[in-house]
């Protein structure tokens, strides 16, 4: 079992009558790198704002170390905060921007703080700029004072809120190595926000996706991407095809026309979900020989693969694959039965239904089941 150090319980939280979080429950471990993943106002800042104290919650528990916080202030919580913006104090070099939190201690002595500072630039890679002034750095040598800042302190969780959002995409990728390595060197617990995907599956040990002030899912980036909780889940999280269909019975599901084996189980005979399918598990293979076949409408190439749009009676299908297939020509399609991700229908597939590739009605279909278990269920 983790060690918790970090443990939302049924928080509640609306801003002018609008309910930004609804009865979030999370349980954050210590050393781990957790991220907040998901659209912008779907309440990942708030999140971060409750557990770092500069927000209360209309209802719930904020448990530190087991113990409730809620009354606690901010600034007597063992955690810190790095914000998008890095909030550096312009008038002051870098070892002074370092040293700042720990100078208001009048306790710590100048020798002290000169090897804290020391080490805590060693952690960032900043060795050397201590009498750079921080308004002549670039926006990642800024952010790198801020975590230093923010580290020096030696609290027990940092708080990141798109720390990197206003860096550009080659150094996002390299801070992004560094801020992992630093977590794991320093063991500190790491809650950090995020809407772009990517980052969130490269950095985190856990995940926790979000949307409209829920949590959908929580889990390692790897089984957020295989086995995605819902629809919405499985559409941010990557590219997928989402199709309807119906489970025939245990490990059979009914889906574009036809049977496929899968690995599911638990689903009532009949019952209609959503199979999600990636784009990259799909192989193309000659027409009469696929499980499917469709014609090629679009064909794009994306440096290692191709991006084929496909078209299955009506229905646009992605395929990204190493293998070339020319515009106009009818191809097949074929999926290993670990390729067919299946889950319940969830109120979002409702919600955004034109993003299913298929809408099958099931009475069309039923001759494939058996009819009198049907009428039982019924
Ligand atoms: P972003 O990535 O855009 O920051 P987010 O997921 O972090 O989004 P929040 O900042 O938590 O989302 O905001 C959730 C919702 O709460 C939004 O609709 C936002 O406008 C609203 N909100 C947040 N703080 C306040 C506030 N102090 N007063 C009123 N509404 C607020």
């Amino acid at each position: 079992m983790k060690n918790n150090i970090i443990e939302l319980r049924n928080i509640s939280k609306s801003f002018d009558g609008e309910k930004v979080l609804s009865d979030i429950n999370l349980e954050i471990g210590d050393n781990e790198f957790v991220t907040l993943l998901g659209p912008s106002g779907c309440g990942k800042t708030t999140t971060l704002r409750i557990i770092g104290g500069f927000e209360t919650p209309d209802e719930g528990e904020v448990l530190f170390d087991g113990k409730k916080i809620n009354d606690i202030p901010a600034y007597k919580r063992n955690i810190n905060t790095v914000f998008q913006r890095y909030a550096l104090f312009p008038h002051l070099n870098v070892y002074e921007n370092i040293a700042f939190g720990l100078r208001l201690d009048k306790g710590v002595k100048e020798e002290e703080i000169s090897r804290r500072v020391k080490e805590m630039l060693k952690l960032v890679n900043m060795e050397g700029f201590e009498k750079r002034h921080v308004t002549t750095l670039s926006g990642g040598q800024q952010q790198r004072v801020a975590i230093a800042r923010a580290l020096i302190m030696n609290p027990r969780v940092l708080l990141l809120d798109e720390p990197l959002g206003a860096l550009d995409l080659k150094l996002r990728k390299d801070m992004q190595n560094e801020l992992k390595n630093i977590q794991k060197t320093t063991g500190i617990t790491f809650i950090y926000v995020t809407h772009d995907q990517e980052e969130a599956l490269s950095m985190s040990d856990t995940v926790v996706v979000m949307d409209q002030g829920r949590i959908q899912q929580v889990g390692r980036p790897i089984d957020i991407y295989n086995e995605p909780a819902n629809a919405y889940v499985a559409d941010f999280i990557g590219e997928s095809n989402i199709v309807d269909g119906y489970m025939v019975d245990d490990y059979k599901v009914y889906l574009a026309g036809r049977q496929f084996e899968c690995l599911d189980k638990g689903f009532e005979k009949g019952e209609p979900v959503d199979v999600v399918i990636r784009p990259e598990d799909i192989d193309i293979v000659e027409a009469e020989k696929g499980m499917l076949q469709g014609m090629v409408t679009q064909i794009t190439f994306l440096g290692v693969f191709y991006e084929i749009i496909v078209d299955i009676a009506g229905f646009k299908w992605m395929i990204q694959t190493t293998d070339y297939a020319e515009p106009g020509t009818i191809i097949g399609l074929e999926m290993v039965p670990d390729a067919f991700h299946v889950m319940k229908k969830s109120e979002y597939s409702e919600m955004f239904g034109d993003y299913s590739s298929y809408s099958l009605e099931i009475d069309q279909l039923s001759e494939t089941l058996d009819e009198e278990e049907l009428e039982d269920e019924a």
